[in-house]
């Protein structure tokens, strides 16, 4: 940098202000380039990383096309999301309740939210720390409709192991 007042190089920082050597003018503050702290980028950081997973679930959905079915699709999106959320084994029993559950009775429901309702109550009885919001952003669907969905597949769920035994 080149002070304005008498042309010379030799400006230096003092105390986060630029100082000018030769005449001693006060030339203005140093600008530092921001700081981020890891939390206030964490947040970016999860809905950057939602964002891509749901358009590479929808980039995927475009290009199944209509040939593959909603079971199919939902236990697509339950591995990955699992996957996603490093849980792979909540895929497993979610995909076990979802057998429990039937086909019959999600017909005609968002497959991305029954995936996720799915997964919810899956990662309940594990006991995992993964909260609804977490998959509702991955999935790109509304917590509420995951918490809902999980409420009404949670009787189906209990009905079911009924009539099992
Ligand atoms: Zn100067």
């Amino acid at each position: 940098m080149r002070c304005p007042y008498c042309n010379s190089e030799d400006v230096i920082d003092v105390d986060g202000e630029y100082v000018c050597r030769s005449c001693g003018s006060v030339i203005g503050p140093v600008l530092y380039a921001p700081r981020l702290k890891i939390e206030d980028v964490r947040p970016l950081l999860r809905r950057t990383a939602a964002s891509i997973l749901l358009a590479s679930l929808n980039e995927e959905a475009r290009g199944l096309g209509p040939k593959v079915s909603v079971e199919e699709r939902i236990r697509r999106y339950v591995e990955e999301v699992a996957e996603a959320l490093g849980v792979p084994e909540a895929a497993k029993k979610a995909l076990e309740l979802y057998g429990v559950i039937g086909k019959r009775r999600i017909q005609g429901k968002n497959p991305r939210v029954v995936a996720g309702a799915l997964l919810y109550i899956a990662v309940n009885e594990y006991r995992l720390s993964i909260d609804k919001a977490a998959i509702a952003n991955r999935l790109g669907v509304s917590k509420l409709s995951i918490r809902d969905t999980a409420t009404r597949l949670r009787k189906y769920v209990r009905r079911g192991v009924e009539y099992a035994n």
